[in-house]
């Protein structure tokens, strides 16, 4: 990148140089920060809109739909994308099956009670994956099913495929949110036939946090048109997106900078591959799980098919001290995040989303875990079980 001088950077507290291991946000792209030094445009700007065609042709392509589909970003975090699917496609006393099996499903079924809805709950044991046969017993009825793909809060993978297939006979529309897969793992909006799927920018395409990427099916729009009440929520309304993103007609005053960097970013997603791109999180988890294993660290989800490669959840060894070690791995550069709730002091997650899926960081985190839990050859087992892959 055209590098500016260090002390741009450094402030009073913080470092130039940062091992982010976190499962989101993730480091930016070296595109994207190139991309946000670009200096500022108008929203309504020829360039800009040229920018976002490109943007939406390329967000097609990573959630697998036709050239015809609506995709956009939203001007807010992933949270936002979610709001969003509730907002524009419940009504009051609709019901609504929302499967959480993790805090990110939770949030899902609070957001669709808020939207009003009569919410229906399929659960499953921490850990494990929503099992299709449950969503299956509650869909008599339903108008949207909501499905979390990859629980970042427990590291599962639910099996999106086998619940789209139920609920592509049901009648009912399908939420997926897609903010550890997207970009990172295999989807296929049209193939699976999802109705709605958002992901945020700093998880697995690693571009600055703020900016939500949604791809709507012409069903959802017909969902969303046929409504009898209006959609609560002005700012993310599918319509005034659609003013924006397709009719180039003022909405909102979208975060231009912000576009600038998701474009590089994904286009640099795009370039790499999908495929080598889904290969290099599995090499990436395995030499990470070779390295620790003999540590004592095992795999926190039990079942090898519901583990999300995205994010690795390793259950700690006896007598690790989980916030001391973090706290000393703060001190030099490196963050890692612990469990959530009830898995506090029991987990780790270790990202592999974007840019934090690469060697050069994971070798910081083993050169310092190898000195603080003096564990001699834990960097040497990492080399050796990367070796292979770095070949290539
Ligand atoms: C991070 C995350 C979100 C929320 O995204 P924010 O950008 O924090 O609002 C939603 N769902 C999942 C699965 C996530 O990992």
């Amino acid at each position: 990148m055209a590098m500016l001088p260090n002390d741009v950077f450094q402030t009073e507290l913080g470092h130039v140089a940062h091992t982010l291991l976190t499962p989101g946000p993730t480091p930016i792209h070296p595109d994207a920060v190139r991309a946000l030094m670009r200096p500022m445009l108008g929203h309504m700007d020829r360039e800009v809109f040229a920018l976002n065609r490109e943007i939406q042709a390329d967000l097609r392509q990573m959630y697998g739909t036709a050239p015809d589909t609506f995709t956009a970003l939203l001007a807010g975090t992933g949270s936002l994308g979610m709001e969003a699917g509730f907002a524009n496609l419940v009504e009051p006393g609709d019901t609504v099956l929302v499967c959480a099996n993790g805090s990110f499903g939770r949030r899902m079924a609070e957001m669709a009670a808020r939207a009003g809805a009569q919410v229906r709950v399929v659960t499953a044991p921490l850990g494990e994956a929503i099992d299709p046969a449950d969503v299956a017993d509650q869909l008599d009825g339903a108008q949207l099913v909501a499905v979390v793909h990859g629980e970042t809060s427990t590291g599962v993978l639910n099996p999106v495929p086998q619940i789209a297939e139920l609920v592509r006979g049901s009648g009912a529309l399908l939420t997926v949110d897609a903010v550890t897969t997207a970009g990172m793992e295999p989807f296929s909006m049209d193939a699976w036939g999802v109705d709605y799927v958002y992901t945020g920018a700093q998880k697995c395409l690693s571009a600055p946090p703020g900016l939500a990427p949604v791809a709507v099916s012409e069903r959802a729009f017909e969902r969303f048109f046929a409504r009898r009440t209006p959609n609560p929520s002005w700012y993310s309304d599918f319509g005034g997106l659609r003013d924006y993103w397709v009719h180039q007609t003022y909405h909102h005053t979208v975060p231009v900078n912000l576009h600038f960097a998701f474009h590089a970013a994904l286009r640099a997603a795009l370039n790499e591959g999908l495929e080598t791109r889904q290969r290099r999180v599995q090499q990436m988890g395995e030499a990470i799980f070779a390295a620790l294993a003999p540590l004592g660290f095992s795999h926190y989800v039990p079942q090898p098919a519901a583990r999300l490669p995205t994010v690795l959840a390793l259950r700690l060894p006896e007598g690790l001290d989980d916030a001391g070690t973090r706290t000393r791995l703060r001190d030099r550069g490196i963050s890692i995040t612990g469990g959530l709730g009830p898995t506090a002091g029991l987990i780790w997650r270790l990202g592999l989303m974007g840019e934090a899926a690469r060697p050069e960081p994971y070798r910081d985190l083993m050169v310092a875990l190898q000195e603080l839990l003096d564990a001699p050859g834990l960097v040497q087992r990492y080399d050796e079980a990367l070796t292979p892959v770095l070949q290539r």
